[in-house]
């Protein structure tokens, strides 16, 4: 492998590095307790392996996404870092793909040069965001080394993914998971409990 370990992300605004520093400082002090992993097993069906932490709640508490260390059980890479797990959220994206939101999301991306340029620094910043996850829990990344998620940084092949960002990273930061998460509104909405499973409830 040509990309090495301690090479910093390109094209990212000190700001933008801070945020990605604190994001993952925050995860750091607020690992993941028994009862979120319990939560998230249930939401997902399965143990998720390799979660760092909560990456953001439901106002009920409820886990809607997390953060993900780059290499899983220290052998599997996984590139997939912001990773959404609440089921409502799971249901709305899979229903706005099945009604073939990728493709318009795809050609107004190829349409808008300033559109492209904010979907290119979400990619920088996800890639800052694992590469400071790597460091900080000494995970290598040579296996995914320039990969994000969701198509990034030209396509978009999954909502799910890329809202997860939005989710985990905050508004403003992912426009096309910023505008999947308004399009589904209605029926998913962070500030609107609609939990069927929740934390803190057996
Ligand atoms: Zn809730």
């Amino acid at each position: 492998m040509t990309q090495n370990l301690a090479q910093p992300v390109a094209s990212i605004s000190q700001a933008d590095r801070r945020k990605c520093a604190e994001l993952v400082d925050s995860a750091m002090r607020h690992r993941a307790s028994e009862a979120e992993i319990a939560v998230v097993e249930r939401q997902l069906g399965r143990y998720p392996r390799g979660m760092v932490a909560v990456g953001a709640r439901c106002v009920c508490g409820t886990p809607l996404a997390v953060i993900t260390r780059p290499l899983v059980d220290g052998k599997i890479p996984f590139p997939t870092t912001c990773y959404l797990t609440s089921p409502e959220a799971v249901k709305a994206m899979s229903h706005l793909e099945a009604e073939g939101r990728m493709n318009d999301f795809t050609e107004q991306l190829a349409q808008d040069e300033e559109l492209q340029a904010s979907y290119q620094r979400a990619h920088a910043m996800y890639l800052e965001l694992r590469h400071d996850l790597a460091r900080t829990l000494g995970d290598s990344e040579e296996h995914i080394a320039g990969t994000t998620a969701g198509g990034m940084p030209v396509r978009v092949k999954c909502l799910h993914a890329l809202s997860a960002q939005s989710l985990v990273m905050g508004a403003g930061v992912n426009p096309v998971g910023d505008a999947a998460l308004e399009q589904v509104r209605d029926v998913f909405n962070p500030s609107v409990c609609r939990c069927a499973i929740r934390l803190g409830e057996e």
